[in-house]
């Protein structure tokens, strides 16, 4: 296929875009601001949501440092589970899914859990809430705390209260395409002052300011808000995207070819944190455009046979960074990847393994029969929710799924 010089573009997700003015920003308390926005305690900041993970359970081990494994769903993001390679001797038990969904499994996490498992980690996936009270009930049995994994889904709420609070720690990300970005940043906090305190002091403790690295983010930062545009994203995510899957490796194409040599640990910058308050300005008003825009568009696919896409629940608000579908079978999820994947329209995949098909976590993690995470990840994509993506290209997209069901 031939391509122009200025192929288009669309992300992947709803990353919220910075504007010029963000860049020179007035001085603010970002996490002050963010307490405010979400409703949660004035939340401690790191350098990304693994690191902040990575603080969550270092915190958690101190309390009780006999336990030395922790749950975690067995289809996600294989940065969860290479943050166990920084808090020695934990080991992963990858847990199965719920059958078509993004809950556990609870009859296997109930077998799994036990006085050794020192934390289950829930995931709210794609924006989405997941079950946190099914798990603290599990959890609370054996003393096991409960980490809530939001690092998609900032500003979902569960009953009007934002995820993260319900366990006992909650975690978001900044990195570059979850929404608000710092390029690489976390956001920790619990709604237990107690264990708040000890992460701050596990902070202090384990993340020293880091000048390259610091600098390194800022001339990223600028990057993002220069090359953040469909006109110009081919150039940084659309030509690696399509060279990667021409060598067959889908892993690095969505950007998971992580090793435990990729988690720096070190602070959030306060020019970065300036400059996410300033964003964080318009957070709310581009959430709700975003789930406006989600509500017409899920009627749309919803209409599709065969197909399941993720959606809230009663009481459930989440956010809206992108469609997490999953198809009847692999054969048709691979067709329609064969079409869109390529096609600059915002359409890719979430994880593409479960965690045993990731080499660098393999060594992290105990062996566990988990045929739901695999189902998941052999039928599941994703379709982007940016305000770049037209009507147009949104139909488009909806054709090509409508087309390949019916072969
Ligand atoms: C991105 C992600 C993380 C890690 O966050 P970083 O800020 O990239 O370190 C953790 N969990 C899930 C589900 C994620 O999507």
């Amino acid at each position: 296929m031939s391509r122009s010089f200025f192929q288009r573009q669309l992300p992947p997700t709803a990353g919220l875009p910075l504007l010029w003015r963000d860049l020179l920003p007035p001085r603010a308390d970002f996490s002050d601001r963010l307490a405010q926005e979400l409703g949660i305690p004035p939340p401690l900041l790191t350098c990304s949501g693994t690191a902040a993970l990575i603080i969550a359970l270092r915190t958690l081990q101190q309390r009780q440092p006999n336990r030395h494994r922790i749950i975690v769903p067995a289809w996600t993001c294989p940065l969860v589970a290479l943050a166990a390679h920084y808090c020695p001797p934990l080991k992963i038990v990858p847990c199965d899914m719920e059958y078509g969904g993004i809950n556990f499994d609870r009859e296997r996490l109930a077998q799994l859990c036990d006085s050794q498992t020192l934390a289950v980690v829930v995931t709210h996936y794609a924006g989405r809430v997941a079950d946190t009270a099914a798990v603290i009930k599990i959890a609370a049995a054996h003393g096991t705390a409960v980490i809530e994994d939001a690092a998609q889904s900032m500003g979902a709420k569960n009953a009007g209260e934002s995820v993260g609070l319900a366990g006992d720690i909650g975690f978001f990300s900044l990195a570059m395409g979850k929404g608000l970005t710092t390029v690489e940043g976390g956001v920790l906090f619990s709604r237990s002052a107690e264990l708040q305190k000890e992460m701050e002091r596990q902070i202090a403790r384990d993340l020293p300011w880091r000048a390259g690295w610091e600098l390194r983010r800022i001339i990223e930062l600028w990057g993002y808000r220069l090359m953040y545009h469909p006109d110009r994203l081919d150039w940084v995510y659309g030509r690696q995207l399509r060279s990667a899957l021409n060598r067959g490796d889908a892993v690095t194409a969505v950007g998971d070819d992580f090793t435990v040599d990729d988690i720096p640990l070190h602070t959030l910058g306060h020019y970065r944190q300036r400059v996410a308050a300033s964003a964080l300005t318009r957070f709310s008003a581009w959430q709700q455009q975003n789930s406006l825009r989600a509500k017409s568009r899920l009627a749309e696919l919803r209409q599709l046979a065969g197909v399941t896409v993720l959606q809230d629940g009663p009481h459930q608000q989440g956010v809206w960074p992108f469609f997490l579908l999953l198809m009847p079978d692999r054969a048709s999820r691979d067709r329609a990847m064969q079409h869109l994947w390529t096609a600059g329209l915002g359409v890719t995949r979430l994880f593409i393994h479960t965690l045993f098909g990731y080499p660098a976590v393999m060594p992290l993690c105990l062996p566990s029969p988990i045929p739901n995470a695999e189902d998941f990840a052999a039928r599941s994509l994703s379709i982007s929710n940016s305000h770049w993506v037209e009507d147009d290209d949104f139909a488009l997209i909806v054709s090509v799924l409508r087309a390949v069901l019916t072969t």
